[in-house]
């Protein structure tokens, strides 16, 4: 079922990137295996997808800790303080960067292990209460500045997720903003290649307002089980 869904995908994707005149090459799947374990991973991972998104520490650790650096890990939920020590640990990028203390937190921590932690800037782009993110403009061009000169972190890009809505030209709102928000830090001498967004009701919204990491979930693995965790493992 998993190889089915992949290749699903990958037609949509590549159907989009045709009509947007894009690269399929330049677009990341990023399989979403929060509440599925090693073998749902390990499925997907015959199926040539590399990279695997998590949302809780204790989950990357664990999947890490049987799997190691045969995949590349991403983390995509919010990233607590004390946290931050696990999550650099075991993944290669942290996508859910929300302010500057977490980022020198991050560096901190990544000085510690001899490591260069790459880090993605969680922005809010539409005017969800729940949705975290940075959303002060200065406030991002000031975190992002201050990232050049730490040694141990890597600004890589920027991620957000859109609104939870039926409106699509709200979602699509929301993901110009983000790309238009890695122009203004061009313009600013900061340069990123990564835009995360998308996941699976939006993706195709995503590709065409230029996402080069999607984060999918159920589109591969199917609707998620809240009640089954770990023991999943
Ligand atoms: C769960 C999750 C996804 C994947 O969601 P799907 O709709 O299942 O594709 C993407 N990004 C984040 C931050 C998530 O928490």
């Amino acid at each position: 079922m998993i190889a089915d869904n992949i290749r699903s995908l990958r037609d949509r994707i590549a159907e989009k990137c045709i009509k947007v005149n894009r690269n399929p090459e330049e677009i990341k799947i990023i399989a979403v295996s929060k509440n599925f374990g090693v073998n749902e991973i390990l499925e997907t991972l015959k199926e040539g997808i590399h990279d695997f998104g998590e949302n809780k520490a204790q989950d990357l650790d664990a999947k890490f800790a049987n799997l190691g650096n045969k995949v590349t890990w991403h983390f995509i939920g919010h990233l607590q303080r004390n946290k931050v020590r696990f999550v650099v640990n075991s993944a290669d990028y942290i996508h859910s960067v929300d302010s500057l203390q977490i980022a020198m937190e991050i560096n901190k921590r990544a000085e510690k292990i001899n490591k260069v932690q790459k880090i993605l800037l969680q922005i809010k782009t539409s005017n969800e209460e729940t949705k975290s993110g940075i959303s002060n403009e200065n406030e991002i061009i000031d975190i992002a500045n201050y990232c050049k000169d730490l040694k141990n972190t890597e600004l890589a890009g920027l991620m957000t997720i859109s609104p939870l809505t039926d409106d699509q030209n709200l979602v699509r709102k929301s993901f110009k903003y983000l790309s238009n928000l890695k122009d203004n830090l061009k313009s600013n001498g900061i340069f990123l290649n990564e835009l995360s967004m998308g996941m699976t009701d939006d993706f195709e919204i995503a590709i065409e307002e230029g996402a080069t990491m999607l984060r999918i979930g159920t589109a591969i693995f199917g609707e998620r089980d809240y009640s089954n965790k770990m023991d999943k493992l």
